[in-house]
């Protein structure tokens, strides 16, 4: 529609609309410049896994040596190899829902089995440690959480990931946390690490994320996985047959990201510039009568219940769309089919006129 000169509000971008930070670039182009265009290891250039090791023992309270870290072309190919390492037929892997679309899909390819529990807007989009007991059976394999949350933005208090952690604690199962979104978070929320709260849970946790998100570097390809030394290995082998290391001039670029001055207020502003849209989002979605949204505390999306309506997510998309110039995500694709996704990493003016154009379709229906 916008090549045929549409004038479309697009909510649908899962990705920063900013550029990468200059000194980012400027490392990577160095790298380049100075011949890092060579085959490296497959579980990443020695100094990286070393930064990331020491990231998460700073940052997060993760204890890893960089042998447990490894990095994969974006935290999709972590999660992907972590999934095909681990899981077998007849494993079940507990997911919360609303989901990041590609874990369910992950699991069906490794022929396991997805236990999905649904949660609700009222409950903050977070499951509880009542539904995540009566999920688990010994068939149990792999937990999948992801705070802050793609699509609904919610975030685990630490409280609340410390009640989760107490009913994983005598389990043997394992988690995958994964915190890709673990910078965007607004009114003072805080992210914690669940592989912090107890050398169990530390050694049964793997933690999945990147630099996509943060830095604005979703088409760099660079994620990681921490985690325990034989399934970090097991990872890295089945890595090592299928795509070898990824580009390894980027991974001097990932480098700058995590050590060099410049960054932590890089990623601030832009953080604050999240934090202003989001508001006028959630302001703009809180004032369209027949739509409720609850407030997101991280990542960049809001995730309205369109319900009252009457609409599915597919139709309302479909319709919005077509007859508004709107591009929302349908909730369906994330296992919520009354609510939609907007992603508010997009320009005021865009936010402002498509919530506009929302509301109009909303009151036309
Ligand atoms: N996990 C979540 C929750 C995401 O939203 C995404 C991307 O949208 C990813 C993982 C994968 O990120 P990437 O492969 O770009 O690093």
């Amino acid at each position: 529609m916008q090549t045929a000169g549409l004038d479309v509000c697009s909510f649908s971008a899962g990705e920063p609309d900013f550029d990468t930070p200059p000194h980012i670039r400027a490392a990577a182009v160095r790298a380049l410049e100075e011949g890092k265009t060579r085959y490296g290891p497959a579980a990443g250039i020695p100094a990286l896994r070393e930064a990331i090791a020491h990231k998460l023992r700073q940052e997060n309270g993760l204890t890893y040596s960089p042998e447990q870290v490894m990095v994969s072309n974006g935290g999709k190919q972590t999660l992907y190899n972590l999934m095909m390492v681990l899981l077998d037929p007849g494993d079940e892997v507990i997911i919360p829902a609303p989901y990041w679309v590609s874990y369910p899909e992950m699991v069906a390819l490794t022929g396991a089995t997805s236990v999905i529990l649904p949660t609700t807007e009222a409950q903050g989009f977070k499951i509880t440690p009542a539904q995540l007991q009566a999920a688990i059976t010994p068939a149990t394999k792999l937990l999948v959480l992801n705070s802050p949350s793609n699509p609904t933005g919610s975030v685990y208090t630490p409280a609340e990931l410390a009640a989760l952690g107490e009913v994983i604690e005598p389990h043997n199962f394992y988690v995958i946390s994964d915190e890709i979104y673990e910078k965007l978070v607004y009114d003072g929320a805080t992210h914690v690490s669940l592989g912090s709260l107890s050398p169990h849970l530390l050694e049964r946790t793997l933690v999945s994320s990147g630099f996509a998100k943060a830095y604005a570097m979703t088409g760099w390809r660079i994620g990681y996985l921490a985690g325990s030394r034989s399934i970090i290995q097991a990872a890295t082998n089945l890595q090592s047959h299928s795509t070898s290391n990824i580009c390894t001039f980027a991974q001097y670029g990932a480098l700058a990201a995590l050590v060099s001055p410049e960054s932590p207020s890089a990623i601030e502003a832009m953080r604050k510039v999240f934090e202003e849209r989001r508001r006028v989002m959630v302001e703009g979605l809180a004032g369209i009568p027949g739509l409720t949204c609850a407030t997101p505390m991280g990542a960049f999306y809001a995730f309205p219940n369109i319900q009252a309506t009457g609409l599915k997510s597919l139709e309302f998309c479909s319709r919005l769309l077509h007859d508004h110039q709107v591009a929302a995500v349908p909730g369906l694709a994330f296992g919520a089919d009354d609510y939609i996704r907007l992603s508010y990493a997009t320009d005021l003016d865009t936010i402002q006129k498509g919530l506009y154009r929302l509301e109009k379709f909303v009151q036309s229906l």
